[in-house]
């Protein structure tokens, strides 16, 4: 198994509005020495504060995964993850002018788009997976998550949220980077019709709307445009997964048997590999 690691061969610059804070934000990707991982840097801070994507940093994962570092936090950092770690990006450096990335139109489209602009190089440096060695699982409530030893990323997952057989949803495919852009990284957020009112109380999801989510009520799904897959919700948590998974610091290999996941199930998991020992 051999390989280098990889960076982005140049910038690129991508400016929306936040989710959670509702306030304008621009996100550039720029390249990262090998070994590095990913690095988000948040420029608008005194000393611009650097918080490594890990998951020994995460301090919240209600909605969206949260990462902080000393004077530095990130918010809802798991979508640019997914697209760096299907993709095949090991180390860059992530620099944003707010806490928490533009949400675009909730889906991992941009992110894709931002690093085939910037575009990947290798580096002269041994490239490292995360190989999971044998298998673990995480519960949490209705959720169960495992993971078995595969050569390669493979993500099976099924969700069920009102009953109805337009929201009971299954997927399982092996994940290359040519897969993920067409088929899961334009899968958009969504949320359920009663979480709504405890979001907005909780203050979040400010910069929300019917253009970068999809709302799911009395087993209907609510949204602008049409659905972009009629299994769009289980790519969505197949893609918040990806990103998730990518918090051990490098690329997994292994295969993801998810019911009902969620960012707090996907962390428990991503620090349950981290404690198989890897050979290096
Ligand atoms: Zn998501």
């Amino acid at each position: 198994m051999s390989g280098k690691q990889t960076t982005l061969a140049g910038e690129s610059l991508f400016r929306g509005i936040a989710l959670h804070t509702g306030s304008r934000a621009i996100l550039r990707m720029k390249p990262a020495p090998a070994d590095a991982g990913i690095i988000f840097k948040r420029i608008d801070l005194p000393a611009a504060p650097e918080v490594k994507a890990f998951a020994g940093n995460v301090v919240d994962v209600r909605r969206g995964t949260t990462i902080a570092c000393g004077a530095g936090k990130v918010y809802t950092v798991e979508h640019v993850l997914s697209a760096f770690h299907a993709l095949g990006v090991d180390n860059a450096f992530v620099e944003m002018d707010g806490p928490e990335p533009p949400i675009a139109d909730g889906s991992a489209e941009p992110y894709v788009k931002m690093v085939r602009e910037a575009g990947i190089r290798e580096l002269d440096a041994e490239l490292k997976y995360w190989v999971v060695k044998e298998p673990a699982v995480v519960e949490d409530g209705g959720t169960r998550i495992e993971i078995h030893p595969y050569d390669g990323l493979k993500i099976s997952c099924k969700v069920a949220f009102g009953g109805s057989p337009l929201d009971s949803q299954e997927f399982s495919e092996e994940i290359t980077g040519e897969y993920f852009a067409t088929q899961i990284a334009p899968a958009r957020t969504f949320c359920l019709y009663k979480e709504l009112e405890q979001l907005i109380r909780m203050g979040l999801v400010k910069g929300g709307s019917l253009d970068n989510a999809a709302v799911i009520h009395d087993g209907a799904i609510i949204c602008k445009e049409e659905l972009r897959f009629p299994t769009e919700l289980v790519r969505h948590k197949v893609l918040d997964i990806i990103g998730d998974l990518f918090l051990v610091g490098r690329r997994v290999k292994g295969h993801v048997m998810a019911v009902k996941p969620g960012h707090p199930a996907n962390v428990m998991l991503a620090k349950k590999i981290l404690e198989q020992k890897q050979g290096d």
